[in-house]
């Protein structure tokens, strides 16, 4: 097998107890980003290291599992339901936080969609439903309409939102014309449509995805950008800046960089609190106003807890912008920051000392 290193030879058995993702890379993606000027960088992405043999870190960070409320449905916020509609992806990030699903024959996929929608009628509470994956857009058009047909006469749904790479991996599937029918028909049920790309680097973002979004943005199709903190990518200011102005000026609002989670074999891309927040804020100091609209998040088990800044006093500050238990939203915390800490649980004490 080809790694960044070099060639290993590596037997099924070797690469199953190590839950090696899947190795594939679409065509366009190879050839955008080998012609991008910044291969060094985005080839961490598709392309298998050695690495992943080594990095700590269990499959399920954010308790995916334990919110699960239908096979294939999680509810972890009161607000927003979760849709895994499918485990394939046009190629496979090496850093995935799904990486037990994605490229696997998952039973952790929704079948039975009438049950899902049943669920939803009964939880008023819930405006929104992100149909991710692996990658919805994986599925035929004819199969995504057939999953709305249970959401959409859902009166209490707000938003049908679609996280996707396939913009950066594939473009052209959204050239796809009964798409612009798909958004229009869930626009004409009263429910906005919304597209989450996941570019991470400026150098992701080919002509084709550009043209793609100008197109669906004509037809009422709401972008917004999330991306992911990853070492030896886009652990540079000037990068995360270019590429979040590169999104403002498209028409895809900027709106996670998220903190790398801890992965098992993908822990090697997260990038230290303190190192992070100097990107974050250098990030911002280039930006302008109408571009610095992305929130710096943990995506933990306890929540989605935004990452405020270093005290000189030596703690981190954070606040829940999510969590499981409301009465948490929007308050600060701190904890002792330890040095190269990635994650929560890294730092010491229990979030109890409000501010
Ligand atoms: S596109 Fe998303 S779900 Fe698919 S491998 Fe990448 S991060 Fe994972």
């Amino acid at each position: 097998m080809n790694f960044i290193e070099g060639q290993r030879t590596v037997t099924d058995d070797e690469l199953q107890a190590n839950d090696i993702t899947r190795y594939h890379v679409t065509r366009f993606y190879r050839e955008h980003i080998t012609n991008s000027g910044y291969y060094d960088q985005l080839k961490h992405i598709v392309e298998p290291s050695l690495d992943e043999f080594g990095s700590p870190g269990n499959l399920d960070t954010s308790g995916e599992h334990d919110n699960t409320v239908v096979p294939g449905f999680q509810h972890k916020y009161p607000r927003t339901g979760l849709l895994l509609v499918t485990d394939k992806c046009a190629s496979y990030c090496r850093y995935c936080f799904r990486k037990r699903i994605v490229g696997k024959d998952s039973d952790e996929t929704a079948v039975d969609f009438e049950k899902i929608a049943e669920y939803i009628r009964r939880h008023l509470e819930m405006t929104n439903v992100l149909l991710s994956g692996g990658d919805p857009f994986m599925l035929s058009t004819a199969k995504l309409n057939r999953i709305l047909d249970h959401l959409l006469p859902l009166q209490h749904l707000e938003s049908i939102r679609f996280g996707t790479k396939m913009i950066a991996y594939e473009p052209k599937r959204f050239e796809d014309p009964a798409l612009v029918t798909l958004f229009e028909r869930i626009q004409s049920a009263g429910k906005a449509a919304v597209v989450v790309t996941h570019f991470d680097h400026i150098g992701e973002i080919s002509a084709d995805a550009d043209r793609n979004i100008h197109l669906l943005r004509e037809h009422g199709v709401q972008f917004l950008n999330q991306s992911v903190l990853l070492g030896k990518v886009n652990d540079s200011v000037e990068i995360l800046a270019a590429t979040f102005a590169k999104c403002h000026q498209i028409g895809v609002r900027p709106y996670y960089l998220f903190q790398g989670r801890p992965v098992k074999g993908a822990s090697h891309f997260q990038v230290p609190f303190r190192r992070a927040l100097e990107i974050v804020h250098g990030a911002n100091h280039r930006l302008s106003g109408i571009q610095k609209t992305f929130k710096y998040i943990m995506s933990h088990y306890t929540g989605k807890i935004e990452i405020l800044d270093l005290g000189a006093d030596g703690r981190l500050y954070m606040r829940y912008h999510h969590s499981t238990g409301t009465e948490k939203i929007g308050k600060i915390f701190s904890r002792p920051y330890s040095e190269g800490a990635c994650w929560l649980d890294e730092l010491r004490d229990a979030p109890t000392n409000l501010v």
